[in-house]
């Protein structure tokens, strides 16, 4: 027995024999709930459609009619069209379409047909349809109603279900189902209208049949509320067994390190450093664990951030650790940290892989005995030999390359310490609270002053020269150059240049005069190693390389940024990459060398005059769609998110996320009275859909 009505397969639905639920459930479309929420694909407004005796020539229009008479017809050339003259009060119109004769046998006399196109002038006013609904079989008794309804519903459909057969079905059982969803709505009428929400079941009747298109918007968000809300409900709960049920520890501020180094500091922390700084010290200071996502575009100063997080488990006399997913950038870390609280008589340790065994031993010891306050390090810091006398803080640099596995490891101990992962790759807010709202989010989105922005330029291949001109005026003043490709190696079915073979060519033209360097993924991690270290140290004036350079290094001299095939990248990407130059004094250059095109010089131009992360991460989100981004977590034909829209819908989700923590802070276990039916929704309706994101 299922537990909710709607959970009956959609053979018990009038009009729906074993055939039909077959193709049916070939569509995705199983239980009667599946039925219920097929999204329609698109809405046509009655109210924009025009009499057909009105349609001038020249138009773009929708119109509605009825098949008054139909063929086909050859032409001379060979080519068949499909011909059909539409009717309705006002007049008639003929459609066409050309090399369709196939359409004879789909279509008949007295269908009512729905098209979409422009209105031409043929023989009289012609109209090739980019799109056709029939709305209505010329046999269906109810006909009339729907050229009535303000809004028309198309929808997904198959061969073997056809428009019109879904339109009939939803004729039939509508009415119905919605009094069956009448047992899942679980929001108070209160609660709906602070949210300014429908019922559920007013949604779901809008969804098929809206009266207005906006009704229909309403429908939408009603129900992209409702899978938000679940979604950050197992989220709530994987939060609240990380930072509530494991013992937390609590940081004692006494201002002993964390004052001198604020006296020390040569600048003025950001308003939202000092922002995102009283949401750490709050986390750590209570008896939670913390559990937090620090979020901010290169430079805007991360690492000054992680440093008082640190300063302030040093302070309660505990250890605190920052790993970062390189050696090399481990050992960047620890040259900043070092120069920012060695003249306070700090001392911050480094352990590697690449220590030798001496230095290695007397580390562990120091992390052992408890000497070690500060720690820098890579995945050794994870090893089972690694012992910690009292390890308070975790900061994580660079979540995307360190995977949450190891995050993990780290928490397996007694008292887990509290975790601050930081991530140079800003995604929009909306997006972060969907892939980790388990975590609690912080924001850095302001620059540090006075730094330069980098000019970005757009060049055509065809200007392939005056960028190595510009290129080598740099490398004259004494700068570095980066040049990235999308390859590593030529590929027969791509028309692509590759790392490899262009380090060739430039070192042996356009950069024959100066020292060039290759690194790629295909290099081992200690080639890679030898080739960025020969970078750091002036070694090498250009590097030609892939996207592994992506969260590579800090190269302050490097001042140009020469990307081929950028339209290949994603704009986040793109911005990764910019953000490995301008960060020295000198004026610094991103070169995007892309072929022509339409779609890539739109996106290219917004990269091109859009600075801040943040912004970029969000016309990535709008141009690419967020089915991409979700990745694996999009499985089959049941997607997480079918109704929200990353793009326009975060202050829903700020809502949904808002009311799922508090009812799971007020009742973790879901057990209450209070609370049943969200209990019941979330085991029998959701479970399959969240397993993934049930992170505890
Ligand atoms: P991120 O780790 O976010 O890429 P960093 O912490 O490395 O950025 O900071 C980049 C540079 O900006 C460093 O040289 C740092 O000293 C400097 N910086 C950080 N905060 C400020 C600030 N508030 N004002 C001026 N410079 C700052
Ligand atoms: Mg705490």
């Amino acid at each position: 027995m299922s537990f909710f009505r709607l959970d009956k397969p959609v053979q018990f639905l009038k009009g729906v024999g074993p055939v039909r639920a077959e193709a049916l459930g070939r569509m995705g479309i199983v239980t009667a709930r599946d039925l219920l929420y097929h999204v329609p694909r698109r809405y046509d407004d009655a109210s924009t459609i025009e009499p057909l005796g009105s349609l001038e020539v020249g138009a773009d229009v929708t119109a509605v009619g009825r098949i008054r008479s139909m063929g086909v017809i050859p032409t001379r050339k060979g080519l068949r069209i499909f011909q059909a003259v539409l009717q309705d009060d006002s007049g008639m119109i003929t459609c066409a379409w050309p090399g369709q004769p196939w359409l004879e046998r789909k279509l008949h006399e007295g269908d009512l047909l729905l098209v979409t196109g422009r209105v031409k002038f043929f023989h009289g006013r012609q109209l090739q349809p980019r799109e056709f609904t029939v709305l209505a079989r010329a046999s269906d008794d109810s006909p009339a109603d729907m050229a009535k309804g303000h809004v028309f519903s198309t929808y997904p459909a198959s061969d073997q279900v056809p428009q019109w057969v879904l339109r009939g079905l939803f004729e039939k059982n509508l009415d119905v189902l919605l009094t069956e969803v009448a047992e899942e709505e679980y929001l108070t009428e209160k609660e709906r209208s602070s949210l300014v929400l429908p019922g559920l079941g007013d949604a779901l009747g809008a969804l098929h049949r809206p009266s207005s298109l906006s009704s229909a918007e309403a429908a939408r968000r009603r129900l992209a509320f409702d899978e938000l809300f679940f979604l950050q409900l197992v989220q709530a709960q994987a939060r609240y067994q990380e930072t509530v049920l494991k013992p937390g520890l609590v940081f004692e501020r006494t201002n002993e390190l964390i004052r001198p180094l604020h006296e020390a500091l040569p600048f003025k922390l950001t308003g939202a450093q000092a922002r995102v700084l009283r949401e750490i010290y709050a986390d750590m200071g209570s008896d939670r664990r913390m559990n937090r996502l620090l979020q901010g575009d290169v430079g805007s100063g991360k690492t000054i951030v992680a440093l008082f997080a640190m300063l302030l488990a040093a302070e309660s006399g505990r250890q605190a650790v920052l790993m970062a997913p390189t050696e090399l950038l481990a050992e960047q870390h620890v040259r900043k940290l070092r120069e920012l609280v060695e003249p306070l008589g700090l001392s911050v340790h480094l352990l590697t892989g690449q220590l030798t065994t001496a230095k290695r031993k007397k580390t562990l010891k120091a992390l052992s005995d408890g000497t070690a306050a500060l720690t820098v390090g890579t995945h050794a810091l994870i090893q089972e030999t690694v012992e910690f006398r009292d390890l308070g803080l975790v900061v994580v640099d660079e979540q995307h390359r360190f995977g949450v596995r190891q995050r993990m490891a780290l928490g397996e101990r007694e008292i887990p310490p509290d975790t601050l992962i930081m991530s140079a790759t800003p995604i929009p807010r909306s997006l972060a609270m969907t892939l980790y709202g388990d975590l609690d989010l912080s924001m850095l989105d302001e620059m540090p002053e006075g730094r330069k922005p980098v000019t970005t330029l757009l060049r055509y291949p065809s200007k392939r020269d005056e960028v190595h001109r510009l290129v080598d005026q740099e490398l004259e003043a004494g700068r570095q150059a980066y040049i990235v490709y999308p390859l590593v190696e030529e590929s027969d079915k791509m028309d692509l240049r590759s790392a490899t073979e262009e380090y060739e060519r430039l070192s042996a033209e356009a950069f024959q005069h100066r020292r060039v360097g290759l690194v790629h993924g295909q290099l081992s991690s200690a080639e890679k190693d030898q080739v960025m270290r020969a970078f750091l140290a002036g070694d090498i004036d250009v590097l030609v390389a892939t996207t592994v350079i992506e969260v590579g290094i800090d190269v302050p001299n490097a001042s140009v940024m020469v990307v081929e095939h950028a339209e290949r990248f994603g704009l986040s990407q793109l911005h990764q990459l910019r953000g490995r130059v301008g960060r020295g004094a000198a004026k610094s250059y991103c070169i995007l060398i892309a072929e022509p095109g339409e779609a890539a010089a739109e996106r290219l131009k917004i990269f091109r005059d859009t600075s801040d992360g943040f912004a970029v991460a969000h016309a990535d989100l709008r141009i690419r769609g967020q089915g991409d981004l979700f990745g694996a977590q999009q499985h089959g034909r049941d997607p997480v998110l079918r109704f929200a829209d990353l793009t326009k819908d975060e202050s829903l989700l700020v809502e949904a996320q808002g009311r799922a923590r508090a009812i799971v802070e007020r009742d973790p276990e879901l057990a209450g009275d209070g609370v049943t039916r969200i209990r019941a929704l979330m085991d029998h309706r959701y479970a399959e859909r969240l397993k993934l994101f049930s992170v505890g």
